[in-house]
């Protein structure tokens, strides 16, 4: 674990290590909660949620499975992209013949100030390996 003045690293190993705690805690997160999460074949959600202030996007990375979203439910398959709204009531499962794995992050609706064209700019310091030879 490395945690300097602008940045915090943390090897944890294994994909599965990849754990909420991880992102949040040990990365001390502050604007924004990230998850890898892998739901094994068969497996579902054990309840359906909603949230009171964030909107969460999830990433399906690799398998398939279902989702459903008040009330509706549909496929969902690696390469699929979701936002879902804080009041949408949500639920995902697993097919039977593979596991499900995707990215969860979750931040409060509507408090992206900037996106990256705004908000990044150039700093004058080079890594080594820009620097004139
Ligand atoms: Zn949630």
């Amino acid at each position: 674990m490395k945690n300097e003045k602008n940045y915090a690293v943390k090897n944890a190993g294994a994909f599965e290590n990849l754990t909420r705690e991880v992102f949040n805690e040990s990365l001390d997160l502050s604007a924004i909660e990230l998850s890898i999460n892998r739901m094994k074949a068969g497996e579902s959600s054990p309840f359906v949620h909603a949230h009171k202030r964030n909107e969460e996007v999830y990433v399906f990375i690799k398998g398939k499975g279902a989702a459903c979203i008040d009330g509706e439910e549909f496929p969902v398959n690696a390469g699929d992209v979701m936002r879902i709204d804080p009041e949408g009531k949500r639920a995902f499962r697993a097919d039977a013949s593979e596991d499900l794995l995707y990215i969860c992050v979750q931040a409060e609706k509507a408090s992206l100030v900037q996106h990256t064209g705004n908000d990044g700019f150039p700093a004058k310091e080079k890594p080594s390996w820009m620097q004139k030879q």
